[in-house]
């Protein structure tokens, strides 16, 4: 699924052309002109571009997995039973869409820019091009400590490299005003994204931990859930293996479905 949004396609190519950016300043201003001689400079190379292929990868999946959209239903569905049915209390909470014209479980909101009912919807992002819900919200944390990460990194090699000036490096006075004007760029793109995310994190932490998702915290009426351990509620996102696994993007996201999917043959 990809949403054919103008303003999330170009968010995902300015971040590309973020990270480019930054992994060519590192390397032809920072690392080349003043961490040539010694390993120190392979080192915070390949150190950084692991950061870089951590959050590439992390940022895929955010785009690409489904984020948890309920099917839209092959026939039209008739609702008016949805009070008087007894044949099960599975469905007591579930609530119509009526633009999907669809059942949805509980938690489940509609997103404008996906068309979709949205499984334990957050918000819709445009720098993912995705809503971040049930099944991607993992991989989107990923990705904003990928990216805090990567701009503290940034800003530490740029002060390093100022700090440890070798005395051979450049004399030449357009290159070194070339590599101040790079660096003053990657210091204030850092400084924006590295504050950014870190506000998108704080949030996201806020709202795993209070149990109600964006949506749910605008709304304020949401129904009554039993108080549950932070651990608990933190690997109902991340998943259910070691908490030192949650940080890599490469293990696939295993929930069991809290509620059935509805069969729409009616
Ligand atoms: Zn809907
Ligand atoms: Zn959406």
């Amino acid at each position: 699924m990809f949403v054919k949004d103008p303003c999330g396609i170009a968010c995902i190519l300015v971040t590309y052309l973020a990270v480019f950016y930054a992994d060519y300043v590192v390397i032809k201003w920072v690392v080349l002109q003043t961490m040539l001689d010694s390993l120190w400079g392979t080192f915070n190379v390949v150190m950084f571009n692991t950061v870089i292929f951590l959050l590439m990868i992390a940022h895929i999946k955010a785009v690409l997995t489904d984020p948890g959209s309920i099917p839209l239903p092959q026939s039209r569905v008739d609702f008016s039973d949805i009070h008087s049915s007894d044949s099960g209390c599975d469905f007591v909470n579930w609530t119509i869409c009526a633009r999907c014209e669809t059942y949805r479980p509980p938690r489940a909101h509609h997103c404008r820019i996906c068309q979709r009912c949205i499984r334990r919807m957050d918000h819709h992002c445009p720098w993912i091009n995705n809503c971040v819900g049930e099944r991607n919200q993992k991989y989107f944390i990923q990705f904003l400590l990928y990216v805090g990460a990567l701009s503290a990194y940034a800003v530490a090699l740029v002060v390093i490299s100022w700090v440890q000036e070798c005395q051979d490096c450049i004399q030449d006075i357009p290159l070194k005003q070339a590599r101040i004007m790079h660096c003053v760029i990657l210091l204030l793109e850092s400084a924006l994204f590295g504050l950014f995310v870190a506000a998108i994190f704080i949030d996201q932490m806020q709202a795993i931990l209070t149990d109600e998702t964006a949506v749910e915290q605008i709304q304020q009426h949401g129904p009554f859930r039993p108080h549950k351990p932070k651990m608990a509620l933190l690997s109902e996102v991340c998943g259910k293996e070691h908490p030192l696994l949650w940080l890599l993007p490469c293990s696939s996201v295993s929930r069991k479905m809290d509620t059935p999917l509805i069969d729409h043959h009616v």
